[in-house]
């Protein structure tokens, strides 16, 4: 298995040089050559316990590791950090099943794919002979932080670099991300959004004369974003965990076809869904679900992808997002895997912050569906499930409800639908909170973690019991023109 670069400028390389490297030269994502097929039946796969079928999967994608360096990895990562023995458990509540990614250490499901990529990026560096201090640089809309913190925190041999909006996330991800522990970890908030630090990020790792110091210096740079494949890759598992868990509970008949609903962001989520259906797993819709950053229902609905509007700071912050970097993915398996056309439309997103595809592709965007839910949707979500079977919903979760509803409602569309449930409701109290009145509104973040768990009887989870009292370490903060200035402070260069 080899994997090229999607804006076709780069030689094929093997999964340990796209994980180390992250991104392309060309500026592209590295994707895979082909899609590897399910070549066992479902009736076979249902008797795989989570590990076992991450090793089936991620063995046709990682095929330059080792039977046991994979294994390795999957059993270190994959362990007994996740409260919940199924790792990624399935419930169904109010007329759709609930795939819960959110039993890691940071409550979001940015867990399922960052506890393993530490382990895939030691194997890669082994692999390629990098005798240098692997820095992995990473921008956060407030979950992909903490996850890949907890990840490579006092990892030897790398150091970790986190860049978040400053004031576009919540008090819990900002408290878990500046209170992390590890002489190998920095935090900085950025004055800016998370596109600003998702761009600077990008332009770093573009720096050819930035890159060269690092080298000097016995660095280079890694990406724990999903724009990296060893983010990517590991995130398809969990949907074909999924299926044949519902196989298993006889809710679908081998080969029947389901739906997916994904709350997106970056499109990396969604993305992993799709590969999985292009690997053979029956799915029919992929239901991309937007708060009010709508940019994906709009270019869903209209074939025009158009960043130019107001950027919203919602009640679900981490898909408070305007570049979804991976629908790049997207694009390129679309046009035919189309370089020079990917190359051009990339080109006019730079330049102008807009592009529209062409018609054969715009066919091809049948396979979504595409809708969004405003912030009072997002409270009503949580109330309605709540109300009808107990359920508590964090906000993402809330909006691919939603938008989950509205789908049913127009197309009378009546598969079995799994909802990827993305992060546990303790992480976002406050937004619980208004839609479930169980507290104050005056009392703090924290506050709402203790009522809300006496409230609706459900433990707090490890990640989050007694985050408040942990000493805060990391103060930094910078304009976004001053990110690398602040990892050369960092790394002492
Ligand atoms: C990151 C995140 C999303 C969006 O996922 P993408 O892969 O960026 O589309 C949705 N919900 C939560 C809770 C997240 O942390």
């Amino acid at each position: 298995m080899f994997y090229k670069s999607t804006r076709g400028n780069e030689n094929l390389v093997t999964a340990s040089e796209a994980i180390i490297r992250g991104i392309a030269e060309d500026g592209g994502l590295f994707v895979p050559e082909l899609f590897p097929k399910i070549d066992k039946t479902f009736d076979e796969l249902k008797n795989l316990n989570y590990k076992e079928l991450a090793f089936y999967v991620l063995s046709k994608y990682f095929d330059d590791f080792s039977a046991e360096e994979l294994k390795a990895c999957i059993e270190g990562a994959y362990d007994e950090k996740f409260e919940d023995p199924a790792i990624a458990p399935l419930k169904y509540s109010a007329g759709a099943y609930f795939l819960e990614l959110f039993h890691g250490k940071t409550l979001a499901f940015k867990d399922m794919a960052l506890s393993i990529l530490p382990y895939l990026v030691k194997i890669a560096a082994k692999r390629l002979d990098i005798n240098k201090e692997i820095v992995i640089l990473t921008a956060t809309s407030g979950d992909t932080g903490k996850a890949a913190l907890e990840g490579f925190a006092k990892v030897k041999g790398t150091k970790i670099v986190v860049f978040y909006p400053k004031e576009g996330v919540s008090e819990i991800q900002k408290r878990q991300m500046i209170t992390q522990e590890g002489e190998n970890t920095f935090v900085v908030g950025i004055e800016g959004n998370f596109d600003d630090a998702q761009n600077g990020v990008k332009t770093i790792f573009g720096d050819s004369d930035f890159n060269k110091l690092l080298d000097e210096n016995g660095y280079m740079l890694s990406s724990a974003n999903s724009i990296n494949i060893g983010r990517l890759i590991p995130q398809i598992v969990y949907y074909v965990y999924a299926y044949v868990t519902l196989l298993k509970d006889e809710k679908v008949k081998a080969g029947e076809k389901i739906n997916v609903v994904v709350p997106t962001g970056n499109f990396g989520n969604i993305l992993a869904a799709f590969y999985a259906k292009n690997m053979g797993l029956p799915i029919d819709k992929l239901i991309c679900a937007s708060n009010e950053n709508k940019v994906l229902t709009d270019f869903i609905n209209t074939g025009v992808y158009d960043k130019n509007r107001d950027f919203v700071i919602t009640n679900s912050p981490s898909m408070d997002i305007l570049i979804s970097s991976n629908l790049e993915r997207f694009l390129y398996e679309i046009s035919g895997k189309n370089s020079d056309f990917i190359n051009e439309l990339m080109e006019q997103l730079r330049t102008e912050g807009r592009y529209e595809i062409n018609s054969e592709m715009k066919e091809r965007l049948e396979e979504l569906y595409g809708g969004f839910a405003t912030e009072e949707e997002t409270i009503e979500a949580i109330k309605e499930v709540y109300a009808s079977s107990k359920y508590v919903l964090d906000t993402h979760t809330a909006v691919a409800y939603n938008v989950f509803r509205k789908y049913v409602s127009t197309t009378k569309d009546d598969a079995v639908t799994v909802i990827a449930s993305t992060a546990s409701p303790f992480k976002f109290p406050r937004s619980v909170n208004e839609a479930l009145s169980f507290e104050d509104s005056k009392a703090s973040d924290f506050e709402m973690v203790e009522k809300l768990s006496k409230e609706f009887n459900i433990r707090i989870p490890k990640g989050i019991d007694n985050l408040e009292s942990k000493p805060i370490i990391h103060t930094t903060t910078c304009d976004k023109e001053n990110m690398k200035n602040v990892i050369e402070e960092f790394l002492k260069l």
